[in-house]
């Protein structure tokens, strides 16, 4: 084990990825611009490797505890961890996963690529109904944007007894809060997008996985598919990566003093946070997550159209979609079409951010009242 496995992720996130140090060395990695290198090298040319990714890598390799690629976005990722399945191979993923996810899973199966088996992945027994033949258990915890938890460590378990892979999006919880990688998983994938950069001003997403051959196939996707970072955007995330763990944290205690606010406020029917003692994902969560994030939902006493004007009505939150920057944004889920029928009409997805928890309160309780 190397002195750097030792350490905590709040050191992880500022120490790894850096040049190696030496007299007048780079502190930080450079963006380094290079389609084209000398011959005789491992490289060789710029849609195989870059030193900007390489220390991106490193960082949040570190942060996962496992070795990692960085892809142009989530998506990017996502879609190479699909394309090394077989043709017809079984994948049993959340039915209110990821929009994106739900809707490359839908084209792959309707054209036969894949099968695609929806479940409800915090029903703990219907998943494992669905496993037997699976190839490819996808699972996002928690799930968006009603934040149900599935059990990963007993699900992960299930899956590789069984000899399924398991690949976990791990967005929203974050490294800080479950690696699964260490509870069994094959692949994390992550939109780098959201809480790693955390500025709002990147696209980019990234997997890990410990299985060697594995990677190397991902690796191989990577460089053939061609759905490669752009060294600045890689720059850009490293440097937002150094404070994640502070960001997230602040936006987590911010997130569980709202949520417990909003619970008892007159004009709210619900609150979706699995950070709160009385939420139905309570237990589950606090069993083998270390937090409990810095998403949150809420469904409103009365219909889509009063959420909407409440979600138009901040000054300090913006209305905008996304989620894992350092300012807070709020928006009505189902004003999208292709949102789950399952989602409530009024819910209103929260993703908290630094801001201080008191001007974020006003803001909530003016939109509130104005709306
Ligand atoms: C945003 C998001 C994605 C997609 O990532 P992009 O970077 O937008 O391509 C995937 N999964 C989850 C959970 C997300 O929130």
């Amino acid at each position: 084990m190397s002195p750097k496995e030792t350490l905590r992720p709040e050191t992880l996130a500022i120490s790894s990825g850096r040049p190696a140090p030496g007299p007048d060395a780079l502190l930080n990695p450079p963006i380094a611009l290079n389609s084209t290198f000398h011959a005789g090298g491992e490289v060789g040319y710029g849609r195989y490797g870059n030193e900007t990714w390489t220390a991106l890598e490193e960082a949040i390799g570190a942060l996962e505890s496992g070795p990692t690629l960085v892809f142009s976005s989530g998506m990017a990722a996502i879609s190479a961890v699909f394309s090394i399945l077989p043709v017809g191979a079984v994948v049993t993923a959340s039915n209110q996963g990821y929009s994106g996810v739900m809707t490359l899973l839908g084209n792959l199966h309707t054209s036969g690529k894949i099968e695609a088996r929806f479940v409800d992945v915090s029903n703990t027994e219907e998943v494992l109904a669905a496993l037997p033949g699976t190839a490819l258990l996808w699972l996002e915890s928690p799930t968006n944007p009603t934040l149900t938890v599935a059990d990963l460590p007993r699900l992960i378990a299930a899956a590789k007894a069984q000899g399924s892979g398991v690949a976990v999006d791990n967005t929203f919880a974050t490294p800080l809060i479950q690696q699964p990688l260490l509870m069994g998983a094959d692949i994390v994938v992550h939109s780098v997008t959201k809480y790693l950069a955390g500025h709002s001003d990147v696209v980019m997403g990234s997997l890990s996985s410990r299985d060697p051959a594995l990677l190397a196939r991902l690796e191989d996707a990577r460089k053939i598919g061609g759905a490669i970072a752009g060294p600045f955007e890689a720059w850009l995330a490293l440097r937002g990566l150094r404070t994640f763990p502070l960001r997230f944290e602040r936006a987590q205690a911010n997130a569980m003093e709202i949520a417990s606010r909003l619970s008892s406020h007159p004009k709210v029917a619900e609150v979706f946070y699995p950070g709160l003692p009385g939420d139905r994902q309570h237990e589950r969560a606090a069993s083998f997550m270390k937090g409990f994030g810095a998403v949150l939902s809420f469904t409103l006493h009365s219909d889509g159209v009063h959420a909407d004007r409440v979600c138009e009505s901040s000054s300090v939150i913006t209305y905008a979609t996304s989620l894992g920057g350092i300012e807070s944004l709020w928006e009505r889920r189902r004003r999208w079409a292709g949102e789950s029928m399952t989602v409530p009409e009024s819910l209103v997805r929260l993703s908290v951010g630094c801001e201080n928890v008191e001007d974020l309160w006003e803001d909530i309780v003016q939109s509130l009242e104005k709306a």
